[in-house]
């Protein structure tokens, strides 16, 4: 085959069927969850004023180097959204919902990553945002429904990493700590680290890099700096997921990408990945963005999951399989057409999944696209048939052979057949 002309720019990908099918599956499963939870969905734009995502923090990567931004035809410098919790709180700030106001969304957000496997230049995420109480059973209810989900999806070995931040002034002293012993030893540290180490010392902790790896391990741990309403917080939310009996591992070094995070902060890690990629989903408390938005100060707790990653655990898990077919039944017809032209459209009016195949094509060519359909049942229609008014059924996947009946009676034994 020649090289095509184009293809779709790095970092993206076309999704096509049984995968784009897997998808919706997967965002109808959420929606269920989270909807049944008292959840509602909202669908915010996909890009926003530019000011709105450096409430994710100034210093981050995804603000600092990420972010797709340009002017519009109109001046107005704007961005696509790399993340939805921002574009949710702009949301909330904006129409003052009562609260506790419960909110889900689905969809892609866009960052200009370092493309490689599992992560994009656009991928999708689904997520909630409950702002309103500060309830630590808040956080709980969040992360449980997080854990229904990947229940429900059949995943086994995924495993959720917990931390708390503290509240903003805690984190400001650990921030204060972790410069001071990264300082102390300039010179053992990672250019890069350095470089981190000037703008923002709680991602030096996120630092991979083998040279870093000591002083890293050596650092103060932030669940040495908390406050006792913090530390209080932090262990309701412990108790009320041992009682839930959601296990999960304490990640002292667990800071996440984004300044917003104050106490409870969570991942979600897929055990069948190997470390460099393995989030499949993250998030936590988010006090005072709300405040930051121009609401009043309104506290708030979320996740957001991504979606393709997600995918992935499943494949690796052998779970949550794709669809193999979109139709049940396959209408073949060697009189010239105009039968499977009316007999597909009675079956679709009957809420039937139904095709047919084109070009008045050969008996054989017809069988052959219906085998490849993957409908269970073929609906045969020849001269014969035609003129005394009997269709032939043929199951394509058991051995019931082939039967004939009357053509006004192929909905009724279709919808019994395939019930
Ligand atoms: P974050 O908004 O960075 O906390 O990301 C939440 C989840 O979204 C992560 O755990 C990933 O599963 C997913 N995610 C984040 N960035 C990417 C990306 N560039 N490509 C694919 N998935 C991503």
């Amino acid at each position: 085959m020649a090289d095509p002309i184009f293809r779709a720019p790095k970092g993206t990908h076309d999704i096509l069927w049984p995968e784009s099918a897997r998808r919706r599956a997967l965002t109808a499963v959420f929606a269920d969850i989270v909807e049944g939870a008292g959840y509602t969905e909202v669908v915010p734009p996909m890009f926003e004023h530019v000011e709105v995502f450096h409430r994710l923090g100034d210093a981050t990567d995804v603000v600092r180097k990420e972010m797709y931004d340009f002017l519009d035809k109109g001046g107005r410098h704007i961005a696509l959204r790399p993340e939805q919790t921002a574009s949710i709180v702009r949301a909330f700030s904006e129409h003052r919902p009562t609260v506790p106001w419960k909110a889900w969304y689905e969809g892609p957000n866009f960052r200009y990553e370092r493309a490689q496997k599992g992560r994009f230049r656009q991928f999708d995420q689904v997520g909630v945002e409950a702002l309103g109480p500060e309830d630590a059973h808040l956080d709980a209810e969040v992360i449980a429904l997080a854990w229904l989900f990947y229940e429900r999806l059949g995943l086994r070995r995924v495993t959720l990493m917990l931390n708390s931040l503290g509240g903003p002034l805690d984190r400001a002293r650990y921030v204060e700590a972790l410069r001071g012993h990264f300082s102390s030893d300039l010179d053992a540290l990672s250019a890069d680290s350095r470089t981190t180490l000037a703008v923002n010392p709680l991602r030096v902790l996120d630092s991979r890099r083998p040279e870093d790896a000591d002083l890293v391990a050596a650092a103060p741990s932030m669940l040495d700096h908390l406050s006792d309403d913090a530390a209080a917080h932090f262990e309701r939310v412990q108790a009320a997921l041992d009682s839930l009996g959601i296990p999960y591992m304490i990640a002292p070094r667990l800071v996440r990408g984004l300044d917003y995070y104050v106490r409870t902060t969570f991942e979600f890690v897929a055990e069948a990945f190997d470390a460099a990629q393995n989030a499949i989903g993250g998030g936590g408390r988010y006090d005072g963005l709300a405040e930051e938005m121009g609401a009043p100060a309104t506290p708030g707790v979320g996740f957001a999951l991504g979606v393709d990653r997600t995918l992935m655990a499943c494949d690796a898990e052998g779970v949550f399989d794709a669809p193999t077919t979109t139709v049940d039944v396959f209408v073949v017809d060697t009189t010239g057409g105009d039968q499977a032209l009316s007999l597909t459209d009675e079956l679709r009016r009957a809420g039937l999944r139904a095709d047919r195949a084109w070009d008045a094509r050969s008996m054989k060519a017809q069988m052959r696209a219906a085998d490849r359909s993957g409908a269970a049942l073929a609906v045969i229609v020849g001269e014969a048939e035609l003129e005394s008014g009997m269709v032939a059924l043929r199951d394509m996947r058991g051995d019931a052979g082939q039967e004939t009946i009357h053509r006004s009676s192929v909905i009724d034994t279709l919808l019994a057949r395939l019930q």
